[in-house]
């Protein structure tokens, strides 16, 4: 087993103001990025979900009816694994607990399901979510990547 502390291979960070294009443009630069670490196609595609659903929450909870800076950050680690920052400085979240389980919404009446969180953490390896009323969310996650051996250190 390697015991080593993965180190920091390559960062990007992004920033976007919350327009509903930026959703399929933040999902395609993320995942065009993180294929330096060669995921497999289903990797990709859960990565591809994560942005879609953490960027949406931005645009539709974080700003609504304004208009915010989304913060990207995307970090690829020598273990292969893939840390994923989405932040915002928005309307913030009371109960983080409750937001997170799935079907909690509080948008019901705009076609919302209430499972951003969840495919967030079941598509993801670790997931953590801090936000504070009137200051901002933040959601991080990690995806470890397979076959360890593929990836040179
Ligand atoms: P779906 O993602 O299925 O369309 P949803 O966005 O309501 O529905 P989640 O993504 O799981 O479901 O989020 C749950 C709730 O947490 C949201 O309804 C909203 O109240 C709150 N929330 C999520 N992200 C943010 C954010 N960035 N800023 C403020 N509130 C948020
Ligand atoms: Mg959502």
């Amino acid at each position: 087993p390697n015991l080593e502390k993965p180190k920091l291979i390559n960062e990007m960070k992004l920033k976007l103001p919350s327009l509903s294009v930026n959703e399929s443009a933040a999902r395609a630069i993320v995942a065009a990025f993180a294929a330096q670490a060669n995921p497999t196609v289903s990797e990709v595609a859960d990565i591809k979900c994560v942005v879609s659903e953490a960027v949406t929450n931005c645009i539709v909870h974080a700003y609504p009816q304004t208009m915010g800076v989304i913060y990207i950050t995307v970090q690829i680690y020598s273990n292969r694994s893939i840390r994923l920052e989405i932040r915002d400085r928005g309307v913030g979240i009371g109960d983080v607990r409750q937001a997170r389980q799935p079907l909690f919404t509080t948008s019901p009446e705009s076609e919302r399901s209430g499972m951003g969180f969840t495919v967030m953490e079941s598509f993801t390896d670790k997931m953590r979510v801090r936000s504070k009323i009137g200051k901002g969310t933040s959601g991080i996650m990690v995806k470890q990547l397979e076959d360890f051996s593929l990836f040179g250190r």
